[in-house]
């Protein structure tokens, strides 16, 4: 699958974790020792975890910004 915006895949939002440095913590946790997760597994426990809201994908904002092909 290609997406325009590989960091949203296109919905124009993005996952932002309610508490980056409890978000973080998790993922090395979960992604280390003895039964690491596979990294998108690890994330998603990890937003469950902590929490999140959508905002605006920053990346998809810039896009917006690069006029049209002339
Ligand atoms: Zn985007």
């Amino acid at each position: 699958m290609n997406y325009n915006c590989s960091y949203c895949q296109d919905t124009k939002q993005i996952k932002v974790p309610n508490d980056q440095e409890k978000f973080d913590s998790i993922i090395d946790r979960e992604m280390d020792g003895g039964h690491p997760l596979p990294a998108a597994e690890a994330q998603e426990k990890a937003y469950r975890i902590c929490g999140y809201h959508m905002i605006e994908c920053p990346y998809c904002k810039n896009e917006k910004e690069i006029p049209e092909k002339k």
